[in-house]
Protein backbone atom coordinates (compact mmCIF):
# COMPACT_ATOMS: atom_id res chain seq x y z
CA UNK A 1 0.00 0.00 0.00
CA UNK A 2 2.75 1.97 -0.18
CA UNK A 3 3.72 5.13 2.69
CA UNK A 4 0.80 6.94 3.72
CA UNK A 5 1.69 10.92 3.99
CA UNK A 6 0.17 14.29 4.54
CA UNK A 7 0.24 16.95 2.08
CA UNK A 8 1.48 20.19 3.49
CA UNK A 9 3.00 22.95 0.77
CA UNK A 10 2.94 20.86 -1.20
CA UNK A 11 5.11 18.19 -0.19
CA UNK A 12 4.67 15.19 2.17
CA UNK A 13 5.04 15.91 5.57
CA UNK A 14 6.32 13.00 7.88
CA UNK A 15 4.89 12.66 11.46
CA UNK A 16 6.51 11.29 14.43
CA UNK A 17 3.36 9.56 15.47
CA UNK A 18 0.57 7.22 13.74
CA UNK A 19 -2.67 5.76 14.57
CA UNK A 20 -4.14 2.40 12.88
CA UNK A 21 -6.39 1.68 9.95
CA UNK A 22 -8.62 -1.09 9.96
CA UNK A 23 -9.92 -3.23 7.13
CA UNK A 24 -13.30 -4.17 8.06
CA UNK A 25 -13.26 -6.84 5.93
CA UNK A 26 -11.16 -8.56 8.44
CA UNK A 27 -11.39 -6.32 11.50
CA UNK A 28 -7.43 -6.24 11.25
CA UNK A 29 -5.16 -3.45 11.30
CA UNK A 30 -3.69 -3.29 7.82
CA UNK A 31 -1.78 -0.02 8.09
CA UNK A 32 -0.85 2.95 9.68
CA UNK A 33 -1.93 6.66 8.71
CA UNK A 34 0.07 9.73 9.89
CA UNK A 35 -1.46 11.59 13.03
CA UNK A 36 -0.95 15.22 12.92
CA UNK A 37 0.27 17.44 15.43
CA UNK A 38 -1.13 21.24 16.28
CA UNK A 39 2.09 22.70 15.16
CA UNK A 40 1.71 20.80 11.59
CA UNK A 41 -1.95 21.77 11.60
CA UNK A 42 -0.99 25.64 12.41
CA UNK A 43 1.50 25.13 9.38
CA UNK A 44 -0.95 23.60 6.72
CA UNK A 45 -2.87 27.07 7.81
CA UNK A 46 -0.22 29.18 6.94
CA UNK A 47 0.89 27.50 4.00
CA UNK A 48 -2.61 27.21 3.01
CA UNK A 49 -3.12 31.30 3.47
CA UNK A 50 0.56 31.90 1.61
CA UNK A 51 -1.29 30.17 -1.48
CA UNK A 52 -4.09 32.11 -1.46
CA UNK A 53 -2.31 35.14 -1.66
CA UNK A 54 -1.56 34.16 -5.81
CA UNK A 55 -4.00 31.29 -6.12
CA UNK A 56 -6.97 33.85 -6.14
CA UNK A 57 -5.72 36.46 -8.72
CA UNK A 58 -5.68 34.17 -11.86
CA UNK A 59 -9.20 32.45 -13.00
CA UNK A 60 -7.79 30.86 -15.81
CA UNK A 61 -4.89 29.34 -14.29
CA UNK A 62 -7.46 27.96 -11.78
CA UNK A 63 -9.64 26.43 -14.30
CA UNK A 64 -6.65 24.56 -16.13
CA UNK A 65 -5.27 22.96 -12.92
CA UNK A 66 -8.60 21.56 -12.17
CA UNK A 67 -8.52 20.43 -15.75
CA UNK A 68 -5.42 18.56 -15.21
CA UNK A 69 -6.60 17.33 -12.06
CA UNK A 70 -10.03 15.70 -13.06
CA UNK A 71 -7.20 14.08 -16.29
CA UNK A 72 -5.37 13.10 -12.94
CA UNK A 73 -8.58 11.58 -11.10
CA UNK A 74 -9.79 9.76 -14.06
CA UNK A 75 -7.12 7.72 -14.39
CA UNK A 76 -6.14 7.37 -10.71
CA UNK A 77 -8.73 4.59 -10.08
CA UNK A 78 -5.87 1.75 -9.89
CA UNK A 79 -4.10 3.68 -7.57
CA UNK A 80 -6.48 4.97 -5.36
CA UNK A 81 -9.16 2.01 -5.31
CA UNK A 82 -7.27 -0.66 -3.51
CA UNK A 83 -6.54 1.40 -0.70
CA UNK A 84 -9.86 2.88 -0.27
CA UNK A 85 -11.50 -0.85 -0.85
CA UNK A 86 -8.74 -1.54 2.05
CA UNK A 87 -10.06 1.06 4.44
CA UNK A 88 -13.48 1.64 3.57
CA UNK A 89 -14.39 -2.01 2.43
CA UNK A 90 -16.67 -1.04 -0.99
CA UNK A 91 -16.20 -3.29 -4.12
CA UNK A 92 -13.07 -2.21 -5.50
CA UNK A 93 -14.68 -1.96 -9.12
CA UNK A 94 -16.96 1.50 -6.61
CA UNK A 95 -13.50 2.25 -5.26
CA UNK A 96 -11.90 2.99 -8.61
CA UNK A 97 -14.90 4.49 -9.74
CA UNK A 98 -15.07 6.69 -6.94
CA UNK A 99 -11.67 8.32 -8.20
CA UNK A 100 -13.14 8.72 -11.79
CA UNK A 101 -16.59 10.42 -10.54
CA UNK A 102 -14.43 12.66 -8.49
CA UNK A 103 -12.73 13.74 -11.70
CA UNK A 104 -16.09 14.15 -13.19
CA UNK A 105 -16.78 17.08 -10.32
CA UNK A 106 -13.54 18.07 -10.89
CA UNK A 107 -14.31 18.60 -14.47
CA UNK A 108 -17.32 20.33 -14.26
CA UNK A 109 -15.97 22.85 -12.22
CA UNK A 110 -13.28 23.57 -14.39
CA UNK A 111 -16.17 24.43 -17.17
CA UNK A 112 -18.48 26.05 -14.67
CA UNK A 113 -19.33 29.41 -16.18
CA UNK A 114 -19.83 32.12 -13.44
CA UNK A 115 -22.25 35.19 -14.88
CA UNK A 116 -21.05 39.00 -13.83
CA UNK A 117 -24.92 40.35 -12.24
CA UNK A 118 -25.63 43.89 -13.65
CA UNK A 119 -27.83 45.06 -11.49
CA UNK A 120 -28.34 48.50 -12.02
CA UNK A 121 -26.69 50.50 -15.49
CA UNK A 122 -28.50 54.03 -15.86
CA UNK A 123 -27.55 57.70 -15.87
CA UNK A 124 -26.92 57.36 -11.90
CA UNK A 125 -25.11 54.31 -12.13
CA UNK A 126 -23.29 51.27 -13.11
CA UNK A 127 -23.53 48.39 -10.20
CA UNK A 128 -22.62 44.57 -10.47
CA UNK A 129 -22.46 41.96 -8.27
CA UNK A 130 -19.29 39.49 -7.89
CA UNK A 131 -18.57 36.79 -5.93
CA UNK A 132 -15.24 36.49 -3.75
CA UNK A 133 -13.06 33.95 -2.60
CA UNK A 134 -13.63 33.67 0.92
CA UNK A 135 -9.75 32.44 1.83
CA UNK A 136 -9.05 29.44 3.77
CA UNK A 137 -11.11 26.48 4.10
CA UNK A 138 -11.15 23.83 6.51
CA UNK A 139 -13.44 20.71 4.61
CA UNK A 140 -13.92 17.63 6.90
CA UNK A 141 -15.23 14.42 5.79
CA UNK A 142 -16.89 11.52 6.70
CA UNK A 143 -16.22 7.62 5.60
CA UNK A 144 -18.82 6.53 3.57
CA UNK A 145 -17.58 8.45 0.27
CA UNK A 146 -14.13 10.11 1.23
CA UNK A 147 -12.87 10.51 -2.02
CA UNK A 148 -16.02 12.15 -3.73
CA UNK A 149 -17.11 14.03 -1.15
CA UNK A 150 -13.78 15.86 -0.87
CA UNK A 151 -13.77 16.21 -4.69
CA UNK A 152 -17.75 18.11 -3.66
CA UNK A 153 -15.73 20.11 -1.70
CA UNK A 154 -11.97 20.79 -3.25
CA UNK A 155 -13.23 21.73 -6.65
CA UNK A 156 -15.50 24.80 -6.42
CA UNK A 157 -13.32 25.84 -3.57
CA UNK A 158 -10.47 26.00 -5.25
CA UNK A 159 -12.44 27.26 -8.93
CA UNK A 160 -13.30 30.42 -6.60
CA UNK A 161 -9.97 31.31 -5.58
CA UNK A 162 -10.19 29.19 -2.12
CA UNK A 163 -7.12 27.19 -0.84
CA UNK A 164 -7.77 24.45 1.69
CA UNK A 165 -6.80 22.55 4.49
CA UNK A 166 -8.56 19.07 4.21
CA UNK A 167 -9.19 15.85 6.98
CA UNK A 168 -10.62 13.04 6.43
CA UNK A 169 -12.67 10.24 8.71
CA UNK A 170 -10.21 8.84 11.07
CA UNK A 171 -11.48 5.19 9.45
CA UNK A 172 -10.40 6.07 6.04
CA UNK A 173 -7.56 8.49 5.82
CA UNK A 174 -5.43 6.40 3.30
CA UNK A 175 -7.13 7.26 0.22
CA UNK A 176 -7.43 10.88 0.51
CA UNK A 177 -3.62 11.16 1.76
CA UNK A 178 -2.95 9.23 -1.61
CA UNK A 179 -5.40 12.03 -3.75
CA UNK A 180 -3.67 14.82 -2.06
CA UNK A 181 -0.27 13.72 -2.87
CA UNK A 182 -1.55 13.17 -6.56
CA UNK A 183 -2.97 16.26 -6.57
CA UNK A 184 0.40 17.97 -5.62
CA UNK A 185 1.70 17.57 -8.81
CA UNK A 186 -1.26 19.71 -10.97
CA UNK A 187 -1.69 22.21 -8.23
CA UNK A 188 0.28 25.30 -6.92
CA UNK A 189 2.15 24.26 -3.38
CA UNK A 190 -0.12 25.00 -0.35
CA UNK A 191 -3.29 24.84 -1.83
CA UNK A 192 -4.68 22.12 -0.97
CA UNK A 193 -2.91 20.76 2.22
CA UNK A 194 -4.58 16.72 3.48
CA UNK A 195 -3.84 16.46 7.02
CA UNK A 196 -4.96 12.87 8.88
CA UNK A 197 -5.90 12.92 12.73
CA UNK A 198 -8.38 11.19 15.03
CA UNK A 199 -11.43 13.88 15.63
CA UNK A 200 -9.68 16.30 17.62
CA UNK A 201 -7.95 17.16 14.94
CA UNK A 202 -11.50 18.45 13.30
CA UNK A 203 -12.10 20.22 16.22
CA UNK A 204 -8.49 22.32 16.13
CA UNK A 205 -9.65 22.67 12.63
CA UNK A 206 -12.80 24.13 13.36
CA UNK A 207 -11.73 26.43 16.02
CA UNK A 208 -8.42 27.24 14.34
CA UNK A 209 -8.28 31.22 13.70
CA UNK A 210 -6.92 31.21 9.87
CA UNK A 211 -9.95 29.34 7.88
CA UNK A 212 -12.97 31.67 7.08
CA UNK A 213 -15.65 28.59 5.92
CA UNK A 214 -15.78 25.34 7.67
CA UNK A 215 -17.14 22.45 4.74
CA UNK A 216 -18.47 19.73 6.72
CA UNK A 217 -19.92 16.52 5.92
CA UNK A 218 -20.49 13.99 8.37
CA UNK A 219 -23.54 13.31 11.57
CA UNK A 220 -26.00 15.86 12.70
CA UNK A 221 -24.59 15.35 16.24
CA UNK A 222 -20.76 16.79 14.74
CA UNK A 223 -22.26 19.09 12.98
CA UNK A 224 -23.57 20.62 16.08
CA UNK A 225 -20.51 20.89 17.51
CA UNK A 226 -19.07 22.40 14.00
CA UNK A 227 -21.65 24.97 13.92
CA UNK A 228 -20.98 26.07 17.80
CA UNK A 229 -17.13 25.55 17.18
CA UNK A 230 -16.96 28.21 14.16
CA UNK A 231 -19.59 30.84 15.90
CA UNK A 232 -17.10 32.60 17.66
CA UNK A 233 -15.20 34.20 14.84
CA UNK A 234 -18.20 33.89 12.42
CA UNK A 235 -16.86 31.16 10.36
CA UNK A 236 -18.92 30.55 7.08
CA UNK A 237 -20.07 27.07 7.49
CA UNK A 238 -22.05 24.12 5.11
CA UNK A 239 -23.04 21.20 6.84
CA UNK A 240 -24.19 18.10 4.98
CA UNK A 241 -25.62 16.05 7.88
CA UNK A 242 -27.23 12.82 7.95
CA UNK A 243 -30.56 11.74 6.29
CA UNK A 244 -33.56 9.36 7.46
CA UNK A 245 -35.43 9.36 3.86
CA UNK A 246 -38.41 8.15 3.49
CA UNK A 247 -39.62 6.41 -0.20
CA UNK A 248 -43.16 6.32 -0.17
CA UNK A 249 -44.84 4.08 -2.77
CA UNK A 250 -48.27 4.51 -4.38
CA UNK A 251 -50.82 2.23 -5.11
CA UNK A 252 -50.64 2.26 -8.76
CA UNK A 253 -46.87 0.45 -9.09
CA UNK A 254 -46.23 -2.99 -9.94
CA UNK A 255 -44.08 -4.21 -7.09
CA UNK A 256 -42.09 -6.60 -9.38
CA UNK A 257 -41.01 -3.56 -11.85
CA UNK A 258 -39.80 -1.07 -8.51
CA UNK A 259 -37.95 -2.99 -6.14
CA UNK A 260 -34.68 -3.17 -8.03
CA UNK A 261 -34.67 0.37 -7.72
CA UNK A 262 -35.99 0.46 -4.40
CA UNK A 263 -33.53 -1.87 -3.27
CA UNK A 264 -30.59 -0.04 -4.90
CA UNK A 265 -31.58 3.34 -3.56
CA UNK A 266 -31.56 1.80 0.22
CA UNK A 267 -28.51 -0.58 -0.04
CA UNK A 268 -25.87 0.87 -2.34
CA UNK A 269 -22.87 0.99 -0.30
CA UNK A 270 -24.29 -0.93 2.01
CA UNK A 271 -26.53 1.39 3.24
CA UNK A 272 -23.50 4.12 4.17
CA UNK A 273 -24.90 6.79 2.19
CA UNK A 274 -26.46 10.08 3.83
CA UNK A 275 -29.11 10.46 1.31
CA UNK A 276 -30.05 6.44 0.94
CA UNK A 277 -33.48 5.57 1.07
CA UNK A 278 -34.05 4.52 4.90
CA UNK A 279 -37.68 3.67 5.49
CA UNK A 280 -40.05 2.86 2.84
CA UNK A 281 -43.54 3.47 3.08
CA UNK A 282 -46.04 1.02 1.21
CA UNK A 283 -49.84 0.79 0.58
CA UNK A 284 -51.41 -2.37 2.44
CA UNK A 285 -52.76 -3.59 -0.51
CA UNK A 286 -49.15 -3.87 -2.03
CA UNK A 287 -47.42 -4.48 1.11
CA UNK A 288 -46.73 -7.67 0.86
CA UNK A 289 -45.67 -8.19 -2.88
CA UNK A 290 -43.33 -4.61 -2.15
CA UNK A 291 -42.13 -6.47 1.00
CA UNK A 292 -41.56 -10.19 -1.07
CA UNK A 293 -39.75 -8.46 -4.02
CA UNK A 294 -37.29 -6.79 -1.50
CA UNK A 295 -36.58 -10.04 0.56
CA UNK A 296 -35.90 -11.50 -2.86
CA UNK A 297 -33.79 -9.06 -4.31
CA UNK A 298 -31.49 -8.60 -0.82
CA UNK A 299 -30.89 -12.71 -1.08
CA UNK A 300 -29.74 -12.51 -4.13
CA UNK A 301 -26.81 -10.10 -3.25
CA UNK A 302 -23.40 -11.09 -2.83
CA UNK A 303 -21.75 -9.84 -0.25
CA UNK A 304 -18.52 -10.44 0.27
CA UNK A 305 -14.89 -8.90 0.71
CA UNK A 306 -14.12 -6.06 -1.74
CA UNK A 307 -11.54 -7.86 -3.34
CA UNK A 308 -13.28 -11.02 -3.91
CA UNK A 309 -15.04 -11.59 -7.57
CA UNK A 310 -18.53 -10.22 -7.97
CA UNK A 311 -18.93 -8.97 -4.69
CA UNK A 312 -21.77 -6.37 -4.49
CA UNK A 313 -21.64 -5.45 -1.30
CA UNK A 314 -18.93 -5.09 1.11
CA UNK A 315 -18.70 -5.32 5.17
CA UNK A 316 -19.91 -2.07 7.19
CA UNK A 317 -17.00 0.37 7.82
CA UNK A 318 -16.10 0.23 10.90
CA UNK A 319 -16.71 -1.50 14.52
CA UNK A 320 -19.05 0.79 16.49
CA UNK A 321 -21.39 1.40 13.01
CA UNK A 322 -21.47 -2.73 12.90
CA UNK A 323 -22.78 -2.51 16.26
CA UNK A 324 -25.12 0.00 16.12
CA UNK A 325 -26.83 -1.73 13.13
CA UNK A 326 -26.59 -4.81 15.22
CA UNK A 327 -28.31 -3.24 18.03
CA UNK A 328 -31.25 -1.19 15.71
CA UNK A 329 -32.02 -4.33 14.23
CA UNK A 330 -32.24 -6.39 17.47
CA UNK A 331 -34.21 -4.01 18.70
CA UNK A 332 -36.67 -3.61 16.24
CA UNK A 333 -36.67 -7.56 15.98
CA UNK A 334 -37.70 -7.58 19.94
CA UNK A 335 -40.40 -5.25 19.47
CA UNK A 336 -42.12 -7.57 17.26
CA UNK A 337 -40.95 -6.79 13.86
CA UNK A 338 -40.84 -9.43 11.19
CA UNK A 339 -37.34 -10.65 9.31
CA UNK A 340 -38.45 -10.70 5.70
CA UNK A 341 -34.61 -11.43 5.37
CA UNK A 342 -31.28 -11.35 6.87
CA UNK A 343 -31.45 -9.64 10.67
CA UNK A 344 -28.44 -11.28 11.89
CA UNK A 345 -24.37 -10.64 11.49
CA UNK A 346 -22.55 -12.78 9.45
CA UNK A 347 -20.33 -15.55 10.51
CA UNK A 348 -16.71 -15.27 9.99
CA UNK A 349 -14.16 -12.06 10.47
CA UNK A 350 -14.96 -9.18 9.53
CA UNK A 351 -18.24 -6.23 10.18
CA UNK A 352 -19.75 -8.02 7.64
CA UNK A 353 -24.17 -8.47 8.07
CA UNK A 354 -26.55 -9.83 6.03
CA UNK A 355 -28.91 -7.80 3.79
CA UNK A 356 -32.18 -7.22 6.15
CA UNK A 357 -35.65 -6.14 5.09
CA UNK A 358 -38.03 -5.63 8.41
CA UNK A 359 -41.52 -5.88 8.06
CA UNK A 360 -44.51 -5.37 10.50
CA UNK A 361 -42.99 -2.46 12.19
CA UNK A 362 -43.75 1.29 12.35
CA UNK A 363 -42.69 4.54 13.44
CA UNK A 364 -42.10 4.70 16.93
CA UNK A 365 -39.75 2.09 16.67
CA UNK A 366 -36.11 3.33 16.76
CA UNK A 367 -34.75 1.67 12.56
CA UNK A 368 -37.58 3.59 11.53
CA UNK A 369 -36.50 6.93 13.55
CA UNK A 370 -33.26 7.03 13.84
CA UNK A 371 -31.18 6.89 11.02
CA UNK A 372 -29.61 3.15 10.76
CA UNK A 373 -26.66 4.38 8.19
CA UNK A 374 -26.32 0.20 6.82
CA UNK A 375 -27.49 -2.76 5.30
CA UNK A 376 -31.23 -3.13 6.94
CA UNK A 377 -34.36 -1.67 6.12
CA UNK A 378 -37.57 -1.51 7.61
CA UNK A 379 -40.88 -1.85 5.15
CA UNK A 380 -43.89 0.14 6.62
CA UNK A 381 -47.59 -0.22 6.00
CA UNK A 382 -50.08 2.36 5.50
CA UNK A 383 -53.52 2.95 4.39
CA UNK A 384 -54.04 6.86 4.28
CA UNK A 385 -51.05 8.41 2.07
CA UNK A 386 -51.63 11.75 4.00
CA UNK A 387 -51.10 10.27 6.87
CA UNK A 388 -47.97 7.93 4.95
CA UNK A 389 -46.80 11.96 4.02
CA UNK A 390 -47.09 13.17 7.36
CA UNK A 391 -45.04 10.33 8.89
CA UNK A 392 -42.55 10.28 6.24
CA UNK A 393 -42.14 14.57 7.42
CA UNK A 394 -42.37 14.00 11.16
CA UNK A 395 -38.29 13.67 11.45
CA UNK A 396 -35.90 16.60 11.97
CA UNK A 397 -34.41 14.97 9.46
CA UNK A 398 -34.88 16.33 5.61
CA UNK A 399 -32.03 15.45 3.43
CA UNK A 400 -34.22 13.84 0.44
CA UNK A 401 -37.10 11.12 -0.35
CA UNK A 402 -38.43 9.55 -3.11
CA UNK A 403 -42.15 8.71 -4.32
CA UNK A 404 -42.71 5.93 -6.93
CA UNK A 405 -45.91 5.58 -8.98
CA UNK A 406 -47.05 4.91 -12.41
CA UNK A 407 -49.18 7.77 -12.79
CA UNK A 408 -45.80 10.69 -12.76
CA UNK A 409 -47.63 14.14 -12.23
CA UNK A 410 -49.55 12.62 -9.09
CA UNK A 411 -46.39 10.96 -7.65
CA UNK A 412 -44.84 14.37 -8.54
CA UNK A 413 -47.10 16.36 -6.72
CA UNK A 414 -46.77 13.76 -3.90
CA UNK A 415 -43.10 13.82 -3.78
CA UNK A 416 -43.60 18.10 -3.80
CA UNK A 417 -45.02 17.98 -0.02
CA UNK A 418 -42.08 15.95 0.76
CA UNK A 419 -39.92 18.51 3.42
CA UNK A 420 -36.54 17.65 2.13
CA UNK A 421 -33.71 19.40 0.34
CA UNK A 422 -34.28 16.78 -3.11
CA UNK A 423 -37.40 14.70 -3.78
CA UNK A 424 -37.30 12.46 -6.52
CA UNK A 425 -39.93 10.29 -8.06
CA UNK A 426 -39.28 7.03 -9.71
CA UNK A 427 -35.45 7.20 -8.42
CA UNK A 428 -33.85 7.72 -5.60
CA UNK A 429 -29.88 8.46 -5.37
CA UNK A 430 -29.63 10.39 -8.70
CA UNK A 431 -27.19 13.20 -7.89
CA UNK A 432 -25.15 15.22 -10.33
CA UNK A 433 -22.39 17.85 -10.30
CA UNK A 434 -24.95 20.62 -11.78
CA UNK A 435 -27.60 19.92 -9.14
CA UNK A 436 -27.69 21.28 -5.54
CA UNK A 437 -27.41 18.65 -2.99
CA UNK A 438 -28.31 19.87 0.96
CA UNK A 439 -30.78 18.95 3.57
CA UNK A 440 -33.26 20.84 5.11
CA UNK A 441 -34.04 20.87 8.84
CA UNK A 442 -31.03 18.68 11.13
CA UNK A 443 -30.24 17.43 7.78
CA UNK A 444 -27.95 20.75 6.96
CA UNK A 445 -27.35 24.18 6.16
CA UNK A 446 -26.57 24.89 2.73
CA UNK A 447 -25.29 23.10 -0.71
CA UNK A 448 -23.38 21.26 -2.35
CA UNK A 449 -22.62 21.37 -6.39
CA UNK A 450 -24.07 23.19 -9.22
CA UNK A 451 -23.61 27.03 -8.93
CA UNK A 452 -25.29 27.20 -5.62
CA UNK A 453 -22.26 25.09 -4.26
CA UNK A 454 -19.52 26.81 -5.95
CA UNK A 455 -21.35 30.52 -4.23
CA UNK A 456 -21.03 28.54 -0.73
CA UNK A 457 -17.32 29.10 -0.85
CA UNK A 458 -17.61 32.69 -1.87
CA UNK A 459 -19.11 35.89 -0.56
CA UNK A 460 -20.98 38.81 -2.67
CA UNK A 461 -19.44 42.08 -3.53
CA UNK A 462 -21.58 44.40 -5.04
CA UNK A 463 -19.26 46.87 -7.22
CA UNK A 464 -20.75 50.64 -7.67
CA UNK A 465 -19.71 52.76 -9.90
CA UNK A 466 -20.88 56.59 -9.61
CA UNK A 467 -22.23 58.47 -12.92
CA UNK A 468 -23.57 61.57 -11.41
P1 LIG B 1 -18.92 11.92 11.99
O1 LIG B 1 -19.74 13.13 12.22
O2 LIG B 1 -18.66 11.00 13.12
O3 LIG B 1 -17.48 12.30 11.42
C1 LIG B 1 -17.35 13.09 10.25
C2 LIG B 1 -16.01 13.80 10.29
O4 LIG B 1 -16.00 14.74 11.37
C3 LIG B 1 -14.82 12.88 10.53
O5 LIG B 1 -13.75 13.33 9.72
C4 LIG B 1 -14.51 13.11 12.00
O6 LIG B 1 -13.16 12.84 12.34
C5 LIG B 1 -14.83 14.57 12.15
N1 LIG B 1 -15.12 15.02 13.52
C6 LIG B 1 -15.54 14.28 14.57
N2 LIG B 1 -15.74 15.06 15.66
C7 LIG B 1 -15.44 16.32 15.28
C8 LIG B 1 -15.48 17.60 15.93
N3 LIG B 1 -15.87 17.72 17.20
N4 LIG B 1 -15.15 18.70 15.22
C9 LIG B 1 -14.80 18.60 13.92
N5 LIG B 1 -14.73 17.42 13.24
C10 LIG B 1 -15.06 16.31 13.92
O7 LIG B 1 -19.65 11.17 10.80
P2 LIG B 1 -19.25 9.75 10.15
O8 LIG B 1 -19.68 8.68 11.10
O9 LIG B 1 -17.86 9.80 9.66
O10 LIG B 1 -20.18 9.74 8.85
C11 LIG B 1 -21.48 9.27 8.84
C12 LIG B 1 -22.47 10.40 8.90
O11 LIG B 1 -22.21 11.32 7.84
C13 LIG B 1 -23.90 9.94 8.69
O12 LIG B 1 -24.76 10.60 9.59
C14 LIG B 1 -24.20 10.38 7.27
O13 LIG B 1 -25.57 10.55 7.00
C15 LIG B 1 -23.42 11.63 7.16
N6 LIG B 1 -23.16 11.97 5.76
C16 LIG B 1 -23.76 13.07 5.21
C17 LIG B 1 -23.57 13.37 3.86
C18 LIG B 1 -24.23 14.55 3.20
O14 LIG B 1 -23.77 14.98 2.15
N7 LIG B 1 -25.30 15.10 3.75
C19 LIG B 1 -22.75 12.55 3.09
C20 LIG B 1 -22.15 11.45 3.69
C21 LIG B 1 -22.35 11.18 5.03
Amino acid sequence: MGDHVMTIGGVGAPTKGTFPVINPATGEHFAEAPECTREQLDEAFASAADAYKEWRKDEAARREALGKAADLLFGAGAEIGPVLTAEQGKPLGEAGGEAFAAGIWFKYFAGLEIPTEVIQDDDNAYSEVVRRPLGVVAAITPWNFPIVLAAWKIAPALLAGNTMVLKPSPYTPLATLKMGQLLSSVLPPGVLNVVSGGDELGAWMTSHPVPRKISFTGSVATGKHVAASAAPDLKRVTLELGGNDPAIVLDDVDPAAVADRLFWGAFSNNGQICSAIKRVYVPERLYEPVVDALAERARAVKVGEGTSEGAQLGPINNKPQFERVSELVADAISGGARVATGGRPMDGPGYFFEPTILADLSDGTRIVDEEQFGPALPVIAYSDLDDALERANATHFGLSGSVWGTDVDRAASVAAQLECGTAWVNSHLALAPHQPFGGSKWSGIGVENGVWGYEGFTELQVRYRSKA
